[in-house]
């Protein structure tokens, strides 16, 4: 991979030091009964204590009413709850941009958009991320942490508790790379939708990845209902190497092959994302490689002109051009829409989330 990857890998801290252990959130309700039935309770607790865990999204034990008192106070210490410390709203389309704070003291943002089919929420995988795409601002200060189940579920359990509306689209699209941190992800998919919990329908969840071949693979063979999206944003090699330093380690034809291998085993069709930059990956030709690609996959393309993040200078490239790209593509008979920004004024939008802490001069 990239020397960015490499020099960050040392860094890596996958655990979450102020969490108090045992992380009763992030545990499965078989897991819950172990851990209960050890406390020497009934397993019928273990159904209890999930319910306001993961279906009533209760923020504290003093609000578990039909458990002991004496429960309530020995399982306090493995309940944790993100506290908000933000909230902007977009005065343009009423997203709601989250800053939470996990318990060691780092900062995740996560975003509430309102769509016509329902409200999705786009929570954080990861505090900063290390994959260092050259247009996305999670990734200038590298990768402090990956982030616990727990921990990615209550970016949406809070906002629930803020909203009072029900949540029925998830899509793990914030800062972080997703399948760098494979096993949390996986975990936090299998309670956000399992009965006993929210019961977000699997094909109302999207994981989004730059394109780690091995994890996309291995997420086949899961067989989960999830859509899949590959943030492809170029299509050819050497374009795609310029921009996203994972290219230099996966080619193309490996992210196809393992899209394909995807599709295969779960019958799910892979999305394509791809932020049209101008004057780096919007050319008739480019919309015609990409055509190439997305093609016999039958691959749906997000087109997204890329929101501007201070520090990359980028710019996007300008309507009419992405109308004839969207035009192009579809002419070669490729689905693609031109994906609605929202959140955009709050800086809420795709790539925009940071890293930051509250002595940022842009965070409060
Ligand atoms: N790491 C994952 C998920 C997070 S990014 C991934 O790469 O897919 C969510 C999406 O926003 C990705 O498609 C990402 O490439 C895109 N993105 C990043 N910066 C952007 C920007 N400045 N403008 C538009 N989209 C951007």
């Amino acid at each position: 991979m990239s020397e960015n990857h490499d020099e960050n890998v040392k860094n890596e801290n996958t655990g979450s030091p102020g969490i108090l252990s045992p992380d009763l959130r992030s545990m499965t309700l078989p897991e819950l009964q172990d851990f209960l039935q050890e406390l020497g309770e009934p397993k019928f607790r273990a159904g209890q204590l999930f319910s306001w865990l993961h279906e009533k999204c209760a923020r504290t034990p003093e609000e578990m009413t039909n458990l002991p008192a004496s429960l309530r106070q020995r399982v306090a210490d493995g309940i944790f709850a993100a506290e908000t410390v933000q909230v902007q709203v977009s005065a343009e389309d009423g997203t709601r941009k989250y800053l939470f704070r996990m318990p060691d003291g780092e900062l995740v943002e996560s975003v509430l958009l309102r769509y016509h089919h329902g409200n999705t929420v786009c929570v954080s995988s990861q505090v900063g991320c290390r994959m260092g795409c050259s247009f996305c601002a999670s990734t200038l200060k590298g990768l402090s942490r990956s982030l616990r189940p727990s921990e990615i579920l209550e970016q949406i359990y809070a906002i629930t508790r803020d909203t009072g509306e029900r949540i029925s689209n998830v899509v793990v699209m914030g800062m972080g790379e997703p399948l760098d941190n494979y096993e949390n992800v996986l975990r936090f998919i299998e309670l956000l939708t399992c009965e006993g919990g929210l019961h977000i329908s699997q094909r109302n969840v999207t994981v989004s990845t730059c394109g780690l071949v091995p994890e996309i693979r291995k997420l086949a063979g899961e067989h989960l209902q999830i859509t899949l999206a590959i943030s492809l944003h170029a299509a050819t090699d050497a374009q795609r190497q310029a921009i996203m330093p994972i290219a230099k380690r996966y080619a193309l034809k490996e992210l196809m092959e393992a899209c394909a291998f995807y599709v295969e085993e779960t019958g799910r069709r892979v999305t394509f994302e791809y932020s049209l930059i101008r004057g780096v990956n919007d050319t008739e030709e480019d919309a015609q490689n990409l055509s190439k690609l997305a093609k016999p996959l039958g691959a749906h393309v997000n087109l997204i002109p890329v929101n501007p993040v201070r520090e990359t200078g980028m710019q996007p490239t300008e309507r009419g051009q992405v109308l004839a790209f969207q035009k192009k593509l579809e002419s070669r008979g490729v689905n693609a829409t031109i994906r609605r920004e929202l959140g955009r004024d709050i800086d809420g939008a795709c790539g925009q989330l940071r890293n930051r802490n509250l002595t940022d001069e842009t965070a409060l």
